[in-house]
């Protein structure tokens, strides 16, 4: 595993194109400088880890685009310390933000190999998220709920419901609802029964499977 003056280049590159995408936050923009994203994906395909796009991992997976894991950090606005569940680990590569933003993140997957992978991988590029989940997210994680925020970074053919029960009055849920393409959603839950809804714009993403494999 191996960190660059060349990597730093890119990464700060990278942060430049985001940046003139519409990504302000400068806490967001920091992570995308420190978070080595080569390696987040297979060594022999680094010459793309910089660039704007999203890119095959194990088991069919994505690691999202750049834009997208940042548009969903800045979006959510989070202040550290609050409490994060996270629906699709993958990479992991959203979660290293999260981290980089003093977030306590609950993470869930339901693809064991990836489960297994990061789980791994994460924490020896001193990443240490509460807990790892092997699991289904449309069932959430009740036993920890409620959350400040949560993210879901695929894409949701409906919204759940028991992702809008564990927020925390105030909290918020992000999520890219539709099939083909979704349209990324963000809920504000005003009270117990009362929920505001946004949405804010189109996006692409691999799809939120139901029932463990
Ligand atoms: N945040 C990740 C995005 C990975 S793509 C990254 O930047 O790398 C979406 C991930 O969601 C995939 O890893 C996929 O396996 C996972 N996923 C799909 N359906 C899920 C479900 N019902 N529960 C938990 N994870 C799910």
């Amino acid at each position: 595993m191996k960190d660059t003056p060349k990597h730093q280049g890119l990464r700060n590159q990278l942060a430049i194109v985001l940046k003139a995408k519409g990504i302000v936050d400068e806490n967001v923009l920091n992570a995308v400088r420190k978070i080595p994203r080569h390696l987040f994906i297979d060594s022999s395909f680094e010459s793309h880890a910089y660039q704007d796009k999203a890119f095959p991992i194990a088991a069919e997976q994505t690691i999202s685009m750049p834009y997208t894991v940042a548009f969903q950090s800045q979006t959510l606005a989070i202040v550290s310390g609050e409490k994060i569940l996270e629906i699709g680990t993958g990479s992991g590569y959203q979660t290293a933000v999260l981290l980089e933003l003093k977030a306590e993140v609950y993470t869930i997957e339901r693809q064991r190999e990836l489960f297994k992978k990061t789980s791994l991988f994460l924490p020896k590029l001193g990443y240490k998220p509460k807990k790892f989940i092997f699991g289904d997210g449309y069932i959430g994680l009740k036993e920890k709920a409620p959350f400040d925020k949560i993210i879901v970074t695929a894409g949701a053919p409906y919204v759940p419901n028991p992702l809008l029960a564990q927020l925390k009055i105030g909290g918020k849920l992000l999520i890219p609802v539709g099939d083909k393409t979704q349209i990324m959603t963000l809920f504000t839950r005003k009270s117990a029964k009362e929920f505001e809804k946004e949405e804010l714009g189109d996006f692409a993403f691999v799809p939120m499977l139901e029932e463990k494999n």
